[in-house]
């Protein structure tokens, strides 16, 4: 695979247009929204071509393996919508999930059912959608499957030990690999239909070569599989790839490395299928979140501080802002770890005025811990300014709550029509447009029919 894609022309403009043109973009349409909406609603805005980039450099450096995009990272259902005229498949672990990515136009076999535990009543929802793959890690669910969808199509989860990540997940879901020989062995007795292995190396992986050694212990079950008499035709290779701004580099070492466990253990024409489920990767970098200062308060808090080189505790001055969004609403548990920048929006003349302060942001429900951040250092804010935060489209959204009364925050989708290349080797964009079905292009309309067109000249973010 092309390493040096990143000397490539059409990498360099894109990679200036991803971080220019869009915040450029962006910026527009929250001053568009800001202005139009006069209203003290945190919003989101989503960069639809950002999701579009994404795609493609995924197709491009990993062209052997299918994308089955998570949906519990944000089930937005317009950047659903977009997704199935992209062509995404899908990874879901609901019914709720598998409805929300139906009704955006997918088809039930672009859908894994990637859950290792399910409902009996879910799992007779996904037998009359014909959802039929999904995955397993122990007998009991085996016997469930066995009385509720006995055709099914099985994928055995293995457990990648030791990956260093944000949120591992090997402690909660996995088949130990010495144990995948017994679990196999019990599925031929019930007469299941296994069909291949997955695994997840956590979210947000640390540790990209852990993609190549999973590969490998995917290599062996599918040896034991073998020798059972199975005859295994799929390896899903999960998620855990980064997705904020500026994380290719990241992103590209993990291409690397399944590219090398890919050569080495299933080689091209082995003639089996590989996916991956990427959440974090395609979603995360579209979406920014704009957020309102509605309150301020000024205390001195006792902070500990390093003082001609030792630790001393002083009283410093802080300024508590009172935010319209909150832990309850955007920044859910463990929001942090996404890679969000926060982003005051002021003119650059007006910023260059502020002095830097330390504060605290405290989120809006009436719940005492309810704080987006304890302590930063920023220009200080007045109330009724704006303070927007990007990188926030995996796990915010999907997990936001209404608590105390505070509705989910609006999305205003954009689609920058710069950001439509025009010059460059892979397929254009028009291109995808072109061969879409009737259906994903019907999808694809009702997106445009969203995107905000802003026609404000207007440089300066009004005080609502
Ligand atoms: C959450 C999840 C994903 C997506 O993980 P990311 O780290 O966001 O890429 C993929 N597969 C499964 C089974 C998951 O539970």
């Amino acid at each position: 695979m092309s390493a040096d894609l990143r000397d490539h022309p059409w990498y360099v403009r894109a990679e200036k247009r991803m971080s220019e043109v869009k915040s450029q973009a962006v910026n527009d349409a929250m001053k568009c929204f800001i202005n139009k909406a006069g209203n003290d609603l945190p919003f989101y805005v989503a960069d639809l071509s950002d999701v579009v980039f994404k795609y493609r450099y995924w197709r491009y450096k990993l062209p052997n393996v299918e994308p089955f995009y998570a949906v519990k990272c944000n089930s937005d259902p317009m950047l659903l919508r977009l997704m199935v005229s992209l062509g995404m498949h899908f990874d879901c672990a609901s019914k709720g999930e598998i409805q929300a990515v139906l009704s955006a136009g997918a088809q039930p076999s672009d859908i894994i059912y990637a859950h290792p535990f399910k409902s009996n009543s879910f799992l007779r929802y996904a037998a009359s959608e014909n959802i039929d793959l999904m995955t397993f890690d122990c007998d009991q669910e085996l016997v469930k499957i066995k009385r509720v969808f006995p055709q099914a199509r099985l994928v055995i989860r293995i457990q990648i030990p030791d990956v260093p990540a944000g949120f591992p997940l090997s402690n909660k879901f996995g088949c130990e690999l010495k144990h995948s020989e017994q679990l196999l062995q019990f599925a031929k007795r019930l007469g299941l239909n296994v069909v291949g292995v997955s695994f997840h190396v956590g979210s947000l992986c640390e540790q990209p070569s852990a993609f190549a050694k999973a590969i490998g212990m995917a290599r062996e079950v599918f040896n034991t599989a073998k020798t059972l008499g199975f005859n295994f035709d799929l390896l899903d290779l999960g998620g855990g790839f980064p997705g904020a701004s500026g994380t290719f580099d990241v992103f590209d070492k993990m291409c690397d490395y399944i590219h090398q466990g890919l050569e080495k253990h299933f080689p091209e024409g082995c003639g089996v299928r590989v996916i991956g489920e990427p959440g974090c990767y395609m979603v995360c970098s579209a979406y920014t979140l704009c957020t309102k200062v509605l309150g301020k308060k000024t205390i001195y808090e006792e902070n500990d501080i390093e003082q001609n080189g030792s630790m001393c505790s002083k009283k410093i001055k802080k300024y508590c802002y009172y935010m319209n969004d909150g832990v309850y609403g955007s920044f859910a548990y463990g929001f942090e770890k996404y890679g969000f920048h926060i982003l005051p929006l002021l003119t650059p003349k007006i910023l260059s005025k502020r002095p830097i302060v330390h504060c605290k942001m405290w989120g809006a429900t009436c719940c005492s811990s309810d704080c987006i951040l304890e302590d930063c250092l920023l220009p200080e804010m007045e109330v009724g300014e704006y303070i927007a935060f990007d990188n926030m489209g995996a796990y915010t959204q999907s997990l936001t709550t209404t608590f105390n009364g505070f509705p989910a925050p609006p999305t205003q989708y954009i689609f920058p029509p710069q950001a439509k290349p025009k010059e460059h080797t892979l397929p254009p964009f028009e291109e995808f447009c072109r061969n879409l079905g009737p259906k994903q292009m019907k999808a694809f309309i009702k997106i445009q029919d969203y995107i905000c067109h802003d026609d404000s000249n207007d440089d300066l973010f009004r005080k609502g």
